[in-house]
């Protein structure tokens, strides 16, 4: 190697070397963007026909279902949640969906509040992201009283919802508010009756507290239809316009890794267990053979989607709305 060959080389080698120090100190830059964590704001919209629905995310809540579900071996309920590739405890969503009809503005179920833990309570936050203020909501409708769906209605003894009329099948709210059958109640919803005296007192003292019986119409385009079994006055709500149709179902579906192909599984905290199950075979049956969309308070959020038999004609399956952008009606029915 003559003396400019070794020059070259040498070159050679300290660019090398000086190019690999700078990759060595340029790649930690890049890998050294924190993970952001977090979500997007929990809301979703769908029309149904000229009504707005936005679905709410309460949060998720990890539910042991290998333990809460009844009606199957706890090794089978485990088998089912690995086929659905999900892990035990389940991460479980609460939805609410706020109604906007053109003239009112209705509010299915109210979140947990700060009832279960930071994991829960951000209905309100995920109203104000969709451009609401609790302010603006003019009835509060409950599909059942148990604390995750009755929690979010105060705080600090205030109303969350201060210019709302709270709505409430009477059946629940005979059973709930008396004492008499705490005691005799499993102790997992034991807590739902403390929970409902305490968030349902302000709006008793400001007769803001409007009960109702059987099937009722809530506002034009908003019904209530009596389903018993989750709790004694366990409450679909329609929303219908123009030919559509989408039925807040409240709890029918705890988890849908299993009950839509297995109906007859429950889940223990159910008031009366046989009709619990009658109502959740019923409510699969009419919306896969009638097609509307239906808004699941457990289903994973927005909880929004249709039901369908299943291929092998045993049980049903669960399809949730594919995403849209730009609010285009989805609820169609068949
Ligand atoms: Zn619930």
């Amino acid at each position: 190697m003559n003396m400019h060959q070794r020059r070259t080389c040498a070159r050679l080698v300290l660019s090398l070397v000086l190019g690999a120090t700078i990759a060595a100190t340029a790649a930690p830059a890049h890998a050294a963007a924190p993970i952001q964590g977090g979500q997007a704001p929990g809301y979703y919209r769908i029309m149904v026909g000229t009504i707005e629905v936005t679905a709410l995310s309460d949060g998720t809540i990890d539910f042991p279902m290998d333990t809460l579900l009844v009606g199957e071996t706890p090794d089978a309920i485990r088998a089912a949640y690995k086929k659905a590739f999900q892990r035990l405890p389940a991460e479980s969503s609460m939805n609410q969906f706020l109604v906007n009809t053109g003239s009112r503005l209705v509010l299915v179920d109210a979140g947990a509040g700060t009832v279960f833990g930071p994991t829960l309570g951000n209905t309100v936050a995920s109203l104000r992201a969709a451009g609401y203020t609790p302010e603006q909501v003019d009835e509060v409708v409950i599909t059942h009283m148990h604390a995750d769906h009755t929690g979010g209605l105060a705080h600090d003894g205030q109303r969350t919802f201060p210019n709302a009329v709270l709505r409430i099948a009477r059946a629940d709210l005979d059973f709930w508010m008396n004492p008499a059958n705490e005691a005799k109640s499993p102790e997992g919803v034991r807590p739902s009756f403390a929970v409902a005296r305490e968030a349902l007192a302000p709006y008793i003292a400001s007769g803001k507290l409007e009960p109702f019986d059987g099937a009722t119409q809530i506002v034009p385009g908003v019904r209530a239809i009596p389903a018993p079994g989750h709790t004694p006055g366990h409450t679909y709500f329609a929303v219908e316009s123009n030919g559509e149709k989408l039925l807040a179902w409240g709890d029918v579906v705890h988890a849908a890794a299993l009950q839509f192909a297995h109906p007859s599984v429950r889940i223990a905290w159910d008031s009366d267990d046989g009709a619990a199950e009658a109502a959740r075979e019923k409510a699969f049956a009419d919306a896969a053979a009638k097609g509307y969309i239906v808004a699941g308070a457990h289903l994973p959020f927005p909880g929004l989607g249709h039901v369908a038999l299943a291929g092998d004609g045993k049980g049903y399956v669960f399809l949730p709305v594919t995403y849209s952008a730009d609010r285009k009606p989805v609820a169609l029915a068949k």
